[in-house]
């Protein structure tokens, strides 16, 4: 079986870039994910991705995609379900949505993001689809005039908040703490929105609704008191886990679920990068993913020459 240089499993910000710079180095690469673009794509405004001001989510992650098509990029539409190392090789198996399928690769750079942290409890799970939702640029438009909540104290959420109140008539921002982790521009932004209403030291307990979402219990964690807020959707943004699974097995994980890497994206596993979300670092952003992508090419190349 044919062996390409390196398999570039994820099609975010960090894969993608990765992707240019492999191409213009002229190395055989493949991009492996159901569909290139990342979770950028679901994001209304990236408002802090240097030099494409107020660009929307959309439009950035399809700009990454074509620009690494333009280079001559290779894409395999699968999901990557294991990895195995044998030597100083990498097995992959792919599936895509019918049958699984092999690959070789000399390297690999692992760039397959996170996914949406639940909250697990009662009703979620059952009225996901039915008014609870991971993703306002999604499903915003579904609420025009009604009562949505958002649970999260970060970026995420309070962007989340801001799109929603454009189209909802009322949105409560509900955080179990009473200082938000997200950045201070949007804090105050949100701080001067007329119909967000904040519910600081809060936690959700219960989700209820027969068809789908009606209520949502609360807790206000100083005083114990429960109450409940008659809403219509409930947007939950309370972080992203890693996604490690088929690389857990090879390479060293720290505590909270990330593949431990420095900025080379050299991870404890030969031949084996680490970009983007995936990897221990300080600021998960499309710039810093998009960083990450070329630095693990450079070590993907250096690896590739040694080996
Ligand atoms: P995050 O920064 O990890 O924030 C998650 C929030 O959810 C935190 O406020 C956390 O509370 C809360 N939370 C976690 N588990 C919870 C639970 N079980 N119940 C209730 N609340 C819970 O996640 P994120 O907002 O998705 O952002 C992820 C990364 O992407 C961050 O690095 C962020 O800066 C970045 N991002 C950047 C932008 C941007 O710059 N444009 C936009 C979106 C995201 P505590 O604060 O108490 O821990």
């Amino acid at each position: 079986m044919k062996q390409i240089d390196i398999a570039i499993v994820g099609g975010g910000p960090a894969g993608l870039t990765a992707a240019i710079y492999a191409a213009r180095e002229r190395l055989n690469t493949v991009v492996i994910d159901e569909y290139a673009g990342g979770q950028i794509l679901q994001a209304d405004i990236v408002d802090n991705y240097p030099a494409l001001p107020s660009i929307t989510g959309e439009e950035l992650g399809e700009a990454f995609r074509s620009h690494a098509e333009e280079k001559g990029a290779e894409f395999l539409e699968c999901a990557v379900t294991a990895i195995e190392k044998n030597g100083d090789s990498f097995a992959l198996k792919v599936f895509d949505g019918v049958e699984e399928s092999d690959l070789q690769a000399k390297s690999v750079i692992y760039a397959a993001g996170c996914q949406h942290r639940h909250l697990n409890i009662p009703g979620e799970e059952r009225l996901t689809g039915h008014g609870v939702s991971y993703c306002a640029s999604c499903d915003a438009a579904f609420y025009p005039d009604k009562a949505v909540a958002v649970i999260g104290g970060g970026n995420t959420a309070l962007a989340e908040a801001l799109l929603l109140s454009r189209v909802a008539k009322n949105v409560y921002l509900i955080h179990r703490r009473d200082t938000f982790r997200a950045s201070a521009d949007i804090v105050e932004t949100v701080r001067n929105t007329e119909n967000i209403q904040l519910i600081m030291d809060t936690i959700p307990l219960e989700i209820t609704g027969e068809q789908s979402v009606e209520t949502l219990q609360l807790q206000h964690k100083i005083t114990g008191k429960q109450f409940t807020l008659l809403v219509d959707g409930i947007f939950v943004a309370v972080g992203m886990l890693p996604d490690t699974k088929v690389i857990s097995h090879l390479a060293d994980i720290d505590e909270g679920g990330y593949v431990i890497a420095d900025e080379t994206g050299v991870t404890s596993c030969a031949g084996l990068f680490a970009a983007g979300d995936i990897r221990t670092k300080q600021f998960r952003q499309v710039v810093t993913a998009a960083a990450d992508g070329a630095n693990c090419v450079k070590s993907a190349e250096q690896y590739l020459q040694k080996r």
